[in-house]
């Protein structure tokens, strides 16, 4: 415990803030994007998220658009714990045997409207895991999937982005 302590006063803060460059495109995005999903949902967006087999990576990421440093919150972006305060399912991985029968009953629990989206190339056909003798492969072929954010894994600039070019086509209902 006194190394830990030791070690984190020698080493100071290690964060780091986000690149004026980067910001700019983060809030240019964001904010359009907090503009379409009032308009269109008169609240926040809210999203249940789940890993039916990823490496980890992909969680990540949004965890990271969920952190101080991009807080996605302010777009208008909330990820809840339970599939009944949901609007939208985010799926990560591919769909591993055993995740199987999860996902489809948190779709189940889900009020509609609902729509799906997923995130990473795994989701989308397997990817990495595409031949795995536990893997029943993309998460289209299990649920209805209306957006893919693409990446291995998706940064959260390009969860931002997808989610606005989504929306600016006047989708999902
Ligand atoms: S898409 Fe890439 S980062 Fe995401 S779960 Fe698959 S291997 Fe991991």
């Amino acid at each position: 415990m006194l190394y830990i302590f030791k070690s984190r006063l020698l080493k100071g803060v290690v964060t780091r803030q986000i690149e004026p460059g980067l910001r700019g495109e983060v809030e240019a995005a964001g904010f359009q994007l907090r503009a379409l999903i009032t308009e269109k949902f008169g609240r926040s967006l809210h999203i249940r998220e789940v890993d039916t087999g990823s490496c980890g990576a992909c969680e990540s990421e949004i965890i990271a658009a969920n952190n101080p440093i991009y807080d996605i919150q302010r777009f208008g972006i909330n990820f809840v714990a339970s599939p009944r305060h949901a609007d939208a399912l985010l799926v990560t991985g591919p769909v591993s045997k055993n995740m199987l029968c999860a996902l489809k009953k948190t779709y189940d629990a889900m009020p509609e409207p609902k729509f799906v989206i997923t995130a990473g190339d795994c989701a989308l056909d397997g990817g990495a895991f595409k031949n795995s003798y536990y893997v029943e492969g993309a998460v289209s072929k299990v649920l209805p999937v209306v957006l893919h954010i693409p990446g291995c894994p998706p940064s959260p600039l390009t969860i931002i982005q997808t989610l606005l070019a989504f929306f600016e086509s006047g989708r999902p209902h």
